[in-house]
C-alpha cells in the first residue's frame, strides 16, 4: 500500500528500530513508546486489522509475538508485560495496518491498564451473549 507507514517501514523506505522478523511477520520499536521496549508486531503484507489477516499470517504474528514477549520481558527486566491489538476506528486503532503492541510493564509505571471493565453480566446476558459468538463461529 503505497501511503501506508508500516508497508514503508517493511520495505525499507522509511527507517525503523527493527527487532526480529520471520517469513511473513516483522517486529520493530514503537516511536512512542509507553514503556522503551515496547514494540510493534505487523504482517509484512499490507493487511489492514485482524480481520484481513490471512490464518498464516497471524500464526506469523503471534509466533513473533510470543518470542518477543519473552525476549522483551527479559531484556528489560520487567515486572510484567501487556498484548494488545487495535482494530478499526472504534477499536482504537490509529494506525491502519494490523499491529500487536507488545508493551514491557513495571510496578508503578502509571501506564494505564488497557480496558476498563463493566459490572458482571445482567441475568441470561451470559448465555445470549455465548450464542451470538457460537453462532458465529
Ligand atoms: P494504534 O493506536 O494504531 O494501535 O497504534 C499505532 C502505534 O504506532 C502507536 O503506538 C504509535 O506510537 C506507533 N507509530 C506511529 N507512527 C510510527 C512510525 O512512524 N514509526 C514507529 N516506529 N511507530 C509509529
Ligand atoms: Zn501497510
Amino acid at each position: 500500500m503505497e501511503d501506508c507507514i508500516f508497508c514503508k517501514i517493511v520495505a525499507g523506505t522509511i527507517p525503523s528500530y527493527k527487532v526480529a522478523e520471520n517469513q511473513l511477520a516483522f517486529a520493530f520499536l514503537d516511536i512512542h513508546p509507553a514503556n522503551p521496549g515496547h514494540t510493534l508486531i505487523i504482517p509484512k503484507r499490507h493487511a489492514e486489522n485482524v480481520f484481513e489477516t490471512t490464518p498464516e499470517e497471524w500464526r506469523a504474528i503471534a509466533d513473533l509475538t510470543r518470542e518477543l514477549s519473552i525476549a522483551v520481558e527479559k531484556a528489560m527486566n520487567a515486572d510484567g508485560l501487556n498484548i494488545k491489538m487495535n482494530n478499526r476506528v472504534h477499536g482504537g486503532q490509529d494506525v491502519m495496518h494490523a499491529h500487536v503492541h507488545v508493551v514491557p510493564r513495571f510496578k508503578g509505571d502509571g501506564v494505564v491498564k488497557p480496558l476498563v471493565q463493566k459490572p458482571a453480566y445482567h441475568e441470561g446476558g451470559a448465555e445470549a451473549t455465548l450464542e451470538k459468538i457460537k453462532a458465529a463461529l
